[in-house]
Formats: C-alpha cells, structure tokens, sequence
C-alpha cells in the first residue's frame, strides 16, 4: 500500500516515553516577553505570582535557559497509564487523496480526558500537590481542560474547583458530570460564590457566562481559600514545557523509523498542543541543525495569529490576570456566535507569537465547514471522530497533501490530532444538517477588539 516501510501504527516502548520535557526557550535567540503586571508595568516576579500559581510552576514559567528539565517520576508513571501515543501513518487518507504524500498522525485521544490537556494537569496537579496545597481551581469552557484536571487532582488526591460557563455546564452535562465523577466541585460561571460573580450577575442577570468572567471568579476562589493554587492549562510557558511529551515521542518514533518529516502541522487555540508537537523540532531549526515548515492552524473566526495583533494584552476579560506579550484579538473579542469548532481564545502563547513574529513559522486561518469537511473524509477512512479542533490540522494536511498530488512531491507531513471528538456532536450535528455557516469577521468587526488592548510603551 504505501511505499515507506513503517507500520500503520508506530507504538514507542514504555522505556521510551521521555525522561526530561524540552524548553524550546533555551534555543531562542529573542526570548518570549515576559508577563507584565499592570499595577507596575514590569515583568511579574515570583513573589507576585506567589498568591496564584504553584511555587515550581512559577519556576519554570520564568526559566528561559534550562534546555531539559526532568520529568518527575511519579509523572512519569501517570504518564504509563496512557502513553506512550501513537504515531500513525494515514495510509487509508493518502489512498483516498491519491497523494504521493506521506502523512502522520500523533494521537493525543487515548485517554478519558479525550485530549492532550491531561499531559500538563498531570504536572500541574503533581507539583500543587508536593508544594503540600489542598486544591486547585480553574475554569472551563467546552469542558476538555476541566476534565483533564478533575482525573489529575484525583490521581494525586488533591481538591478540584472548576468554574464552568454557565452556557456549557447546561449544555454539556456529560462534561460536567465526568468531572464530578473524578471528584471535582462543578459551578457554573458566573456565581454567586465570588464577589466577581456576584457582581457580574447583578449587572446582567441573564448572562450565560464567558470564559473570561470564569478565569476571574478561578483566580478570585484560588487567592481566597487557604492552601489553594490556579492553574491553566493552555498559552503559558510551563504548558508549552509539559506539552513538548508530544514532540519528544514524535521525535523519537521518527527516528526509528527513518521518517523525515518536511512540514509539521498543528491547531492553535492558546497554541500548548502545537507549540509541544513542534519544541523538538523547533529546536533543531533554532541551532541550524535542521530545517522544518511549521503550520499554525487557525478558525477563520477567530484568526489571531494571521489577522491580530503583536502586543501586550490581558489574557482575561476581566483583567484580573498579568498581561502577555502575544498575537491578539484584544482580550474583548469573542468569536461570532455560528462559531462551533473550538479554538476560540482571543490570545496565543508567547512563545509561539514570538517564533512566528520571527519567520520560525507559519500561519493559516480556515472555515469551519471545510474543517468538519476534512473531519468527515478522516473519520470516514481513518476510524478516529476527530475533535473539531484537531481537525483544522487535518484541513490543511488534506490541502498541502493536494498540494503534492499536483506537484508529484513526495513530502512528508506529521499533524498533532489533539483529540476526540465525541463530545461535539451538536457541532457535527449542525454540519450534517447543512445548517452550518462560515463568518469572517470584517476589519470593522476586528477594530473593536483591537481598541481594548493597552496601550504598553515599555
Ligand atoms: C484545548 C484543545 C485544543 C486547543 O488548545 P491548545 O492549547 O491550542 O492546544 C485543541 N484540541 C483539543 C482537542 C483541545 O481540547
């Protein structure tokens, strides 16, 4: 069937699943900016993340030099009960394309969580939970980062208080209830346990919630309550470390197995699942080792990256949280409301803003009826309902495959399938009815989003 002698699926052994995470910021020449704080407009200390984040994520969020940093043991054996992932080669999608590509995909959906988040909760929870805390609190939006979160805490045996929106925790019961099952305490956002909250309902008393007002009530019950901590689980550095497990088993499969990938592609919401999947790689592109085409994935809705700004911005609605130097939508921006296939924070990690700035890498925006398009032929030949956000890597993997149909290139593409799709279903629903639409927003539409950000003369 294919002319590359590997098997359809690559499974890496137990002992290979790697001892250290890799931080890309070590090879960087132009360091990320750092978070600032806006009380003093200068970069946030450890002091003052203190009260908010664990003490050993705070570390490594401001560690720009150390190139490896070991994985803690019983990480690591949290890690064994769902990795190492597999890589595996789309035979049945090149048969369907007629492509003389090559392509690949790392499968971060073998674990109930049903996505790659579980690789940072896993950290997260480890280091709150050896810091001696009680709890952690954070938000969710669709549910993925909640439900990662919710099975960590209860494998490390910590407290888990997600502040859900309260639009998804009515529409998406299945979510909240895994969460509930793994221990954690759901409320929907806004509440009337924060001040925030309290506020924010006597202000708009229908609201249903958003996904800013939720990061600041997390953060609010995290400084308030004795021994508990916040976390995150995408756009910070420390993701991007815990996430670059991914990237190191990728490089790992391919060397084994000879394979040489020419263009690596990935979704990018908060951008902790591409910029893991790339680190390695990245790596070697920094220190003229190798040479790599990098594609950030984007909803054309939500187009940060091709479309937004370079600047310090907050990352929260409610500004409650540092601002971040990033490729921004204004952190006032919500998507329209036709918007259905994830990746809608109006932000991107730092890291990767600065590479892309830099012409380390690229970006594409796509529609989301060509995304759940690709979703359909993948599902259809491949066997796996991808997540709607994986599937706009598995758009333009499908395009550049295409590409090299035309051309009779022989290229080799790797996409980070971040997920499953299962909990997605009015979204497929919606497609499958045809009642789905496409919205670009007008420059018009972006230029008030683009009026929130600050204006930061450092
Ligand atoms: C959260 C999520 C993403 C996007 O987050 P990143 O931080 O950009 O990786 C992508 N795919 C799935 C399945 C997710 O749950």
């Amino acid at each position: 069937m294919s002319k590359l002698d590997v098997p359809y699926k690559i499974y890496l052994e137990e002992s290979e699943i790697p001892s250290s995470w890799y931080n890309v910021r070590a090879d960087m020449k132009n360091k990320p900016a750092p978070l600032i704080n806006p009380a003093t407009m200068k970069p946030m200390t450890f002091e003052e993340m203190q009260p908010v984040f664990c003490d050993e994520l705070i570390r490594q969020e401001l560690d720009d030099t150390t190139a490896y940093i070991p994985i803690p043991e019983r990480i690591l054996s949290a890690y064994k009960m769902y990795r190492p992932s597999p890589l595996t080669h789309a035979v049945f999608l090149e048969e369907l394309l007629g492509t003389p590509a090559h392509i690949f995909y790392k499968f971060e959906g073998n674990n109930t969580s049903g996505s790659h988040k579980l690789n940072s909760a896993m950290a997260q929870a480890y280091y709150a939970k050896m810091q001696g805390l009680k709890g952690v609190t954070t938000e969710t939006g669709a549910g993925q980062w909640g439900t990662a979160l919710a099975m960590a805490c209860s494998f490390f045996g910590l407290e888990c208080k997600v502040y859900m929106v309260k639009v998804s925790y009515e529409q998406k019961p299945f979510r909240r209830e895994v969460m509930r099952t793994y221990g954690a305490s759901v409320t929907p956002s806004p509440s009337m346990e924060t001040n925030i909250g309290r506020k924010i309902n006597a202000e708009h008393p229908n609201t249903t919630g958003s996904l800013g007002c939720a990061i600041s009530e997390a953060v609010e019950a995290a400084v308030s309550t004795e021994g508990y901590r916040y976390v995150l689980g995408s756009v910070l550095n420390q993701v991007l470390l815990h996430q670059s497990v991914i990237g190191l088993e990728t490089k790992k499969a391919c060397e084994k197995y000879g394979i040489k990938p020419d263009i690596i592609i990935g979704c990018a919401g908060g951008g902790s699942n591409l910029g893991g999947l790339i680190s390695p790689f990245m790596g070697e592109k920094l220190r003229g080792e190798a040479d790599y085409q990098f594609i950030a994935v984007e909803p054309a809705s939500c187009p940060s990256f091709t479309r937004g700004k370079f600047a310090y911005d907050f990352c929260d609605t409610g500004k409650v949280c540092p601002m971040a130097k990033m490729y921004t939508l204004g952190h006032d921006f919500i998507p329209s409301a036709n918007h259905a296939g994830g990746l809608r924070y109006h932000g991107m990690s730092s890291i990767l803003s600065q590479l892309y700035h830099d012409g380390m890498m690229e970006a594409r925006a796509v529609e989301q009826t060509s995304v759940f398009e690709a979703a359909e032929m993948f599902a259809r030949v491949e066997g796996i309902l991808p997540a709607p956000e994986s599937s706009h890597a598995i758009r333009v993997a499908i395009d550049e495959a295409l590409k090299c149909k035309e051309t009779g290139e022989e290229k080799t593409i790797i996409l980070g399938l971040t997920g499953t799709g299962y909990f997605d279903m009015v979204a497929y629903e919606k497609y499958n009815n045809g009642t789905m639409s496409d919205y670009i927003p007008t420059d018009e539409d972006l230029a008030k989003g683009f009026a929130t950000i600050p204006n930061v003369n450092l």
